[in-house]
């Protein structure tokens, strides 16, 4: 069986870890375009940390195996974030294959038109698998704080006429995501982190299949239309038996502000109230 577009990308997300949203998505986007073309592209790995990089400059020198980087930590675009490695894999998905062809320098040819470098392209030490969006940026000067703004811009899809879906990220998903948790939906493994991916589209779809709407995952205008209305009636909400009398006693001592009676309260929200009781009694 051909092995599926989404399982590439979760395997792919899951082996890149947490790297720059920006980067995520346009690996995602390789993945995918070259899939189209019937190449089966995956990433084997993203961010290291630079604990994980210490590991690795250590085999071949204190531990067991072959060197395999000459990269001490810092000293990696891949510490940074901004670097993922890929290979291709057989039609089933079943199989890495390494050989550097044609579907690889497509592959290849895809990343680039995305902004990212190849490490193929190097001169003094070619790194085939290695792509990295630093616009020409090194390690050093990652290292001395200094980052490719302008290639890491929000590319959540404004273009799209309000519609959010898999592979987008950005502010406007960060809402979204914020706006799901707060109906009560779930994120559990990655929260509001401002990436599109099958957790969001999870908790979309089922917020859809609560309040009955067309379940597919994306937020469209009509998901979204709804998500507002039951924020709005959630702010809305009035306090809950035998509560009334207190909640009208804080919010007439100007302890709450009146909103959202059933909301939980932050610890710095609730330091605020403490404080003016404090100053009321006084
Ligand atoms: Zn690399």
């Amino acid at each position: 069986m051909m092995v599926s577009l989404s399982k590439l990308k979760d395997r792919s997300i899951r082996n890149m870890g947490d790297v720059h949203p920006t980067v995520k998505n346009k690996a995602l986007q390789m993945i995918e375009k070259a899939y189209k073309e019937g190449i089966y592209a995956q990433i084997s790995s993203g961010y290291r940390s630079n604990k994980e990089q210490q590991r690795l400059y250590n085999k071949g020198r204190t531990t067991s195996g072959n060197v395999v980087t000459n990269a001490k930590p810092g000293q990696s675009v891949h510490n940074y974030g901004l670097a993922i490695d890929f290979f291709l894999v057989s039609e089933d998905g079943n199989q890495a294959l390494w050989t550097v062809n044609k579907e690889w320098h497509r592959v290849a040819a895809i990343a680039k038109s995305l902004g990212f470098s190849w490490g193929g392209d190097w001169t003094s030490f070619k790194d085939y698998p290695h792509l990295e969006l630093t616009g020409g940026l090194s390690w050093r000067d990652l290292k001395a704080g200094k980052c490719p703004t302008h290639l890491l811009q929000d590319v959540s899809s404004s273009t799209k006429d309000g519609i959010l879906e898999r592979g987008d990220n950005g502010s406007k998903v960060k809402q979204l995501q914020e706006d799901l948790l707060e109906a009560g939906e779930k994120l559990p493994r990655y929260g509001a982190d401002g990436d599109y991916g099958q957790e969001t589209e999870e908790a979309v779809k089922a917020f859809q299949a609560r309040y009955g709407l067309e379940v597919d995952g994306i937020a469209g205008p009509k998901t979204m239309e709804k998500l507002k209305e039951v924020l709005k009636d959630m702010a809305e909400q009035k306090p809950s038996n035998g509560h009334e009398k207190n909640w009208e006693w804080a919010e007439e001592k100007g302890l709450f502000n009146g909103k959202d009676p059933r909301k939980p309260v932050t610890r710095e929200q609730m330091a605020t109230v403490l404080k003016r009781y404090d100053e009321m009694k006084q």
